[in-house]
């Protein structure tokens, strides 16, 4: 159906037993189109079936099959559906032209033909059409080929690479940075920022290649007749570059950069399918490794994506099943040797039994969303824990760890406000752990959310604070309790005069600003004394204490081996 959705000449099918009337057509529309010629119906869908025409202009009186019965015949075959059926007749009673209309024609022209008038017909119709491709087959915003033009395209390169041996080459390629655009300076900017994209990608591909814009920030370049993956990745480099150059609208600068992931027929997939998952395989490979790359696909980056796959599908299963545990690892002071608190660790228990660690997981988890889920049943085991230990007696605040993707839940509020209540935890015992990435984001929208928390008495950490953005201002600016040290910094303390200079620092800024400081990753004696001369008095570590199960947690307080005061007794 859209053989001809890339041929900017028409195709008009002349259908006529007169060839007087044959003439005065063709003289007609010789100019506006291609154009064909039957005397009879058989020969009418033949050529058709050759010639995909966009208008068909059909007498309706012909010896053998009727101009009625072709358009029938025509309107069934979905090959030739698509084509504009304009009857041309002597007749001129009304019911033959409702009759007509009924069978799926468009127009009615009357015989005796009149030259202008058949022009003035075709050409309308010929217009409408095109209008008619254009929204079908082109993206509106860009102009460039759609989807639906694409696979057009792709059918029909991959066709005669087949026949000639011949390579294409897929691209998919999606900008880096675009939704930040979108956030802060509205649509409309993010639409002419893609349109200026899509502009710059088609200037400079060749005249053969196919830039389409499949939606969104992504955009998919076709290129027939690659001879060496070396010209691919020439051409890739050249398009990054061009993104690259800043775009100038209204006055702001926008610098923009993608990643580009590469398939090429007939050596990573024979259909168009196999060579948009396999360039989306390698592009998600480029983005893992940051922004403005390509990568090739490649049989690792396929085993890659399967394994990935897998650890996802596992997740999910393991969410159904309840397999998560949270794990307690206690925090110490330093100075009086009692925990002062604890914070919570997921952990995922095989089958085998084996713990898997957070860090292969987590990540994965916050790509696919499924740590909203799984951070929300953490919450609530650590609530209703903590809230365990208070009905024992034990006052201990437990942290939570809680991952950007969760932050930015417009229901991240409720939620832990329900959690609250179920549980019946004291606010104040509940420490939600963030790190700076998270407030870096968007720090009006952190702020109102961080204010909530704050007045309904929850308490907020910042998690490996020192690796992240580090703008100092937000700490002033934000309700935060508690900084955690991160244990980078901790770990090489002893041998690393810059480390320590940077704990030093955090520390003395952490206490001219009133908020609480945890080293993390405390193993050796000699950093708690090192530490404490810095004036942190708050340790979690190995040195301390272990992340274990709750029930040992329990056990380990009842045989007196944690030592813990109850409440009241102060600590
Ligand atoms: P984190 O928040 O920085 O947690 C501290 C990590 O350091 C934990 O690793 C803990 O077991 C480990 N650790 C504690 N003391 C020591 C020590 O003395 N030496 C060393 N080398 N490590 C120590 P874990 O449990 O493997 O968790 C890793 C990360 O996974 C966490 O880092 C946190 O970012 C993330 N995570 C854990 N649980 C959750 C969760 O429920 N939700 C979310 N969103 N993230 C979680
Ligand atoms: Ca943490
Ligand atoms: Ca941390």
């Amino acid at each position: 159906m859209l053989d001809n959705a890339f041929d900017p000449m028409p195709v008009i099918l002349i259908v006529d037993d007169q060839p007087g009337d044959i003439r005065v057509l063709q003289e007609s529309v010789g100019d506006l189109a291609r154009v064909h010629v039957a005397s009879d119906g058989i020969m009418a869908l033949e050529v058709a079936r050759f010639c995909r025409p966009d208008l068909v202009l059909l007498d309706i009186h012909m010896p053998g099959l009727s101009g009625f019965e072709i358009c029938r015949l025509m309107k069934a075959d979905p090959k030739l559906c698509d084509a504009a059926i304009l009857f041309v007749t002597a007749h001129v009673q009304p019911e033959n032209e409702v009759q007509a209309l009924d069978y799926g024609g468009v127009d009615f022209i009357q015989k005796p033909l009149s030259i202008p008038v058949v022009r003035a017909h075709v050409r309308a119709h010929l217009t409408l059409r095109a209008e008619a491709k254009r929204l079908a087959y082109f993206d509106a915003l860009t102009g460039l080929p759609n989807r639906m033009l694409l696979r057009d395209r792709a059918e029909q390169m991959l066709q005669k690479a087949r026949r000639s041996g011949g390579c294409v080459a897929f691209l998919l390629l999606d900008l880096d940075n675009f939704k930040g655009i979108n956030d802060s300076f509205g649509h409309s900017m993010g639409d002419l920022v893609l349109k200026e994209i899509g502009k710059r990608l088609s200037d400079s591909s060749r005249s053969v290649d196919t830039v389409s814009r499949q939606g969104g920030d992504e955009f998919v370049i076709l290129m027939p007749e690659v001879q060496h993956s070396e010209v691919v990745g020439d051409c890739v480099e050249r398009l990054l570059e061009v993104i690259s150059c800043p775009v100038s609208i209204s006055g702001t600068r926008h610098d923009l950069s993608a990643c580009i992931g590469i398939s090429v027929f007939p050596d990573d997939g024979d259909d168009l399918e196999s060579l948009y998952s396999h360039a989306d395989a390698a592009m998600y490979q480029a983005k893992q490794q940051g922004r403005n790359r390509y990568r090739f696909f490649s049989q690792s980056i396929e085993s890659n994506a399967r394994a990935r796959h897998l650890l996802e599908q596992h997740m999910r299963r393991a969410l159904e099943h309840g397999v998560f545990e949270v794990f307690y690892q206690l925090k110490f002071n330093a100075r009086s040797r009692q925990p002062c608190g604890m914070e919570a660790l997921i952990r995922w228990r095989r089958r085998e039994g084996d713990l898997v660690s957070p860090a292969e997981f987590i990540p994965l988890a916050e790509e696919t969303g499924l740590i909203v889920p799984i951070g929300r049943q953490v919450l609530h085991q650590a609530c209703c824990d903590a809230k365990a230990l208070l009905d024992r007696g034990l006052r201990l605040c437990v942290g939570v760890n809680i991952s950007a993707v969760q932050f930015r839940e417009e229901s991240f509020l409720d939620m832990v406000m329900d959690i609250l209540r179920d549980s019946g935890l004291p606010p104040e015992l509940l420490e939600l752990e963030i790190t700076e990435g998270v407030l870096a984001h968007d720090i009006e929208a952190a702020r109102a959310l961080l204010d909530e928390l704050k007045r309904v008495g929850v308490r907020i950490a910042i998690d490996d604070f020192g690796t992240g953005y580090s703008s100092l201002t937000y700490l002033k600016r934000l309700p935060i309790d508690v900084l955690k040290i991160d244990q980078s910094f901790v770990r090489d303390m002893l041998t690393d005069r810059s480390d320590a200079a940077i704990i030093e620092a955090i520390v003395r800024m952490g206490q001219a600003l009133g908020l609480e400081l945890v080293a993390e990753g405390v193993e050796l004696s000699e950093q708690v004394q090192s530490l404490l001369a810095m004036g942190c008095e708050l340790m979690q570590g190995y040195l301390y204490c272990r992340p274990m199960p709750f029930a040992q947690l329990l056990d380990g307080i009842d045989s007196g081996s944690v030592p813990l005061q109850h409440n009241g007794e102060g600590n």
